[in-house]
């Protein structure tokens, strides 16, 4: 079996995960997770940390 999964951990929040990485905006170089992706997307917006968890469910719920 050949796939091409590459588990990675997230340096922000630590989380194992196997989805397309995203680019941290911090650097323009770190490989973060997609919900750390979306959440520094989020907060570049000036959105509220509880608004991005909000939010974070929210695509979670649409992606199940
Ligand atoms: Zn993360």
């Amino acid at each position: 079996m050949k796939d091409n999964t590459v588990e990675m951990a997230c340096p922000k929040c630590g989380q194992i995960f196997t989805e397309r990485p995203a680019v941290s905006r911090v650097d323009n170089v770190t490989l973060i997770c997609p919900d750390c992706g979306t959440r520094e997307a989020l907060a570049s917006l000036g959105v509220e940390p509880e608004e991005q968890n909000e939010i974070l469910d929210i695509i979670h719920e649409k992606s199940r």
